[in-house]
């Protein structure tokens, strides 16, 4: 039985949101960022691609800078203005190192200093065909304890502080063993209006399915509507993956959560 999350009680009310692509944050976590962002939270997001290749009849350069664009204004429209870019190549992760991303995403740690961290479940493998998305998971969930050692070294020339993130929270295309689920039904309109700024990335995966209907000699005419209005075409995409995952909830985005809260609060009362 998954339990019902809410925002963590603390004074420091700092999450640090970790994705490959512009639209991971929206499209995964949304309902979660703008529930966060108004329960006061302060929160960051660190992008590891550049999404270059993901758009439909643009060249590289225009994909870029539209897809920048269209992230930061994604953002700002939920409060976020806190990003951190790698600009790494994307889809291009599965020959990147592990080990270097890592020491990014410490160095980002080290200086954001969250409470709380949220990424791409690194054990929910499960129908995940993006290897961007399963680089960013192994290395963020690596990054959460070695953030603390004061030996393993951050990316930049300063070695920062030692600093660990006290919870965990990860989601995935489907999390395989899900302990929390957020109920996100009162923000989903406001997530979907968000995620209408991704217009390039929308275009692109609505010729995608396109493609795959002529495959089957099917005739699908979908990208000059999601041109027009991206709305209704993203609103089903998030209500497939976030409706009948809980029962009795509407929507809910639903993930795998490790937190320390438990220990440190046993450990303090043995020591008072
Ligand atoms: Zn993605």
């Amino acid at each position: 039985m998954v339990k019902r999350l809410t925002p963590p009680k603390t004074n420091n009310k700092r999450a640090l949101f970790s994705i490959a692509h512009a639209d991971d944050l929206i499209l995964f976590a949304g309902g979660t960022a703008i529930s966060l962002v108004n329960a006061g939270w302060e929160v960051a997001v660190v992008r590891a691609t550049d999404d270059r290749w993901d758009s439909y009849e643009l060249d590289e350069r225009e994909t870029i800078r539209r897809n920048k664009d269209e992230f930061d204004s994604a953002l700002l429209n939920i409060g976020i203005n806190q990003i951190y870019e790698l600009g790494m190549k994307t889809d291009l992760l599965g020959d990147a190192s592990e080990v270097e991303l890592r020491k990014e995403f410490i160095r980002i740690i080290r200086d954001f200093k969250p409470y709380l961290t949220v990424t791409f479940d690194p054990d929910s493998y499960l129908y995940e065909d993006n290897q961007d998305h399963r680089l960013v998971g192994i290395a963020m969930a690596e990054a959460n304890w070695a953030a603390g050692f004061d030996k393993h070294p951050n990316a930049g020339s300063k070695q920062l502080d030692p600093y660990l993130p006290i919870a965990n929270w990860y989601f995935g295309r489907e999390v395989a063993e899900p302990t929390h689920y957020f109920d996100v039904t009162k923000v989903f309109s406001k997530a979907v209006q968000a995620a209408t700024h991704h217009k390039t990335m929308l275009i692109n995966m609505a010729r995608q399915l396109e493609l795959k209907a002529a495959t089957d000699q099917k005739k699908l005419d979908i990208t000059s509507k999601v041109e027009k209005s991206p709305a209704t075409f993203v609103n089903k995409i998030m209500q497939t993956s976030r409706a009948k995952k809980v029962k009795g909830v509407k929507y809910a985005e639903v993930f795998r959560v490790r937190d320390s809260v438990a220990i440190i609060e046993n450990l303090a009362k043995v020591e008072r």
